[in-house]
């Protein structure tokens, strides 16, 4: 099952994919449950609930006539996990991490899968970071990695868009991964029994349209069992919270000469399997 935020007319809900565009809306066809994908992921058996509200349904919308928002607009909390990947390890010489990085990043960053990025007027320095989502569905402390499984609602696309030197000011890499218009999360949360196997999938990021960064997920160093014990050994995680698991080599700021993406540009990130995400970069007004 593929669930998308989505706004129409001045009104935001929720739509479940029915073929690769068209969508059936949840507030037409089960009006009872929520209109937000916060609401509607603290719902008991949502997936079950969703499936026989739309069943046999015909689309009523296709995404291309709405504005996608971003997945989760208020994510309890939204963890990045940092230099996930050998080859990120080694292009940005912090070699391999014993204990997971991670860092947050907050709702305020995020736009929807097809919103134009915004690189600001303080730095030219906005780079690309495509990386595989995963949402939590039920919450829960001390999950262990072997039942980390059953907490994981689904699946999306995240672009860690990142101000490489406002990342760098300081040890503290937050206010690099924090500024407006520069986290496209999308376009749906694909459910894990329609995404299967995340390590058997690849992940490709593309700058008008050549390709910049590509890994198998099977690549990723500290694995999503692995992070899900380890957040949630600080703190309750709950439904809504998402884990951002890190991108590969290829980022920008590591190139000789760096590659920074500016206005004009189109970026995507695509991870088999599960879909794209696309973005125009647009100068801050
Ligand atoms: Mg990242």
């Amino acid at each position: 099952m593929r669930v998308i935020s989505y706004s129409h007319n001045g009104t935001d809900g929720l739509g479940v994919m029915v073929d690769d565009k068209g969508f059936v809306a949840l507030a037409g066809a089960a009006a009872e449950l929520p209109a937000t994908m916060m609401g509607l992921l603290n719902v008991d058996d949502w997936q079950g609930k969703v499936a026989a509200a739309v069943d046999g349904k015909a689309a009523d919308l296709s995404i291309g006539d709405v504005r996608l928002l971003p997945l989760i607009s208020d994510t309890p909390v939204l963890w990045c996990i940092g230099v996930n990947y050998k080859e990120h390890q080694d292009e940005t010489g912090r070699g391999a991490q014993e204990e997971p990085m991670f860092f947050i990043r907050t709702n305020h960053g995020l736009i929807g899968a097809y919103d134009p990025i915004i690189r600001p007027n303080c730095s030219d320095m906005l780079d690309f970071e495509g990386e595989l989502a995963v949402i939590i569905g039920k919450g829960g402390r001390h999950i262990s990695k072997e039942k980390a499984h059953e907490h994981i609602a689904g699946y999306s696309i995240f672009n860690d868009g990142t101000i490489r030197d406002w990342q760098r000011h300081t040890i503290q890499f937050c206010p690099g991964k924090n500024f407006e218009g520069t986290g496209p999360f999308g376009p749906w949360l694909m459910t894990p029994d329609e995404f299967g196997d995340p390590y058997a999938q690849e992940l490709t990021t593309r700058l008008n349209g050549e390709q910049v960064q590509h890994t198998s997920i099977a690549d990723m160093d500290h694995k999503i069992d692995k992070q899900i014990e380890y957040l949630s050994t600080v703190h309750t995680l709950r439904p809504g919270d998402v884990i951002s698991t890190g991108t590969p080599g290829g980022v920008g700021s590591r190139r000789e000469p760096p590659l920074w993406m500016k206005p004009g540009d189109t970026v995507s990130v695509e991870i088999t399997g599960l879909g794209i995400i696309e973005n125009k970069i647009e100068q801050e007004s």
